[in-house]
């Protein structure tokens, strides 16, 4: 067999670019399976959006990901969304399907299938915190999952109003908002508790939501969209009382497991990229 020096290349269009790890992990799953893709971490301001998209189609790329602050602007330059990343609004994973560039949305995607492994949503009753953009993948993912309900708790009302409106009209989940201007306590009917805001993000790790710890329930299963540190307050205090867990660093995981699956149809191995991960996290 004559010798192929010319992989397929993937990578993240991001500014900040320098502290992203998921080149670490999805090179560790390309390295473990064999597969002959490169992954390439590349700052792109936004004025050179536009140039670099076109660079990877000159280049021949597979695909790639769009982090901050490109998850929106890039639609422009695609030829079509899948039906999540349309409802949310924006993309972080482009796949290049014959032709056409076609833009998904993982975030969500990766929430629920880390949570899938502790807890099916469908039917549950859930409450998000957040309205931001992670928060909005995920709830969008979790009404087409067929969660019952979603309580959406945020500071800001415009925000969430959104989130809620087009839950509402598009999918068969009840959501509601509710405000969050004192200390928050948690229904009891509650399944699922997420935090999907950036309280508890590195450095500020000693940052806590404010809510009533007291109205976690041993049978509510507790995730965290954070993953560094992947232990948050939320989940130390849930863990305390014996509550089942899910951190960002499964979501982070899960999320690149089904982008690497866009681009070469291959089911890799979480395992490998959780440990790289911790590896390069320092994570114990
Ligand atoms: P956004 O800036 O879009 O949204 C931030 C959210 O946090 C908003 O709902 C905001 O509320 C809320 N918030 C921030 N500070 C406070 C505060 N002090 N009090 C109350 N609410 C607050 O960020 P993203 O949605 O993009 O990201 C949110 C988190 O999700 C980040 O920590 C990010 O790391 C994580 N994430 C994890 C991923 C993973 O794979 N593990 C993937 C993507 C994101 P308001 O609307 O009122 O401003």
């Amino acid at each position: 067999m004559s010798p192929d020096f010319l992989p397929q290349l993937t990578g993240s269009f991001a500014q900040p670019a320098l502290e992203n790890p998921t080149v670490a992990m999805v090179e560790a799953a390309y390295k473990y399976h064999g597969l002959h893709f490169r992954y390439m971490n590349c700052e792109v301001s936004p004025e050179n959006l536009e140039a670099a998209v076109n660079g990877a189609k000159a280049m021949g790329w597979t695909g790639f990901n769009c982090s901050i602050p490109h998850k929106v602007a890039v639609i422009k330059y695609l030829d079509g969304l899948g039906e999540s990343a349309q409802l949310i609004g924006a993309v972080n994973t482009i796949v290049k399907q014959g032709e056409k560039w076609i833009g998904e949305n993982t975030d969500g995607k990766g929430f629920v299938k880390a949570l899938r492994e502790v807890i099916n949503p469908a039917d549950k009753h859930i409450t998000l915190f957040g309205a931001g953009a992670a928060a909005r993948a995920v709830a969008v993912e979790l009404a087409l999952a067929g969660a019952k309900s979603l309580t959406i708790v945020n500071r800001s009302k415009e925000r969430a109003q959104a989130v809620v409106e087009l839950l509402n009209n598009n999918t068969a989940a009840k959501v509601n908002y509710h405000s969050w201007t004192k200390k928050y306590k948690i229904e009891s009917k509650t399944d699922i508790v997420i935090n999907a805001t950036s309280i508890g993000l590195y450095p500020n790790v000693n940052e806590q939501l404010d809510i009533d710890f007291d109205s976690i329930e041993l049978n509510m299963v507790v995730a965290d969209g954070i993953h560094n540190p992947p232990k948050t307050h939320l989940i130390q205090t849930a863990e305390t009382k014996g509550c089942k867990t899910v951190s960002g660093l499964q979501m982070l995981v899960n999320q690149g497991v089904i982008g690497i699956k866009y681009w070469t149809s291959i089911d890799v191995d979480p395992s490998v990229m959780h440990g790289e991960l911790k590896k390069v996290l320092h994570i114990k």
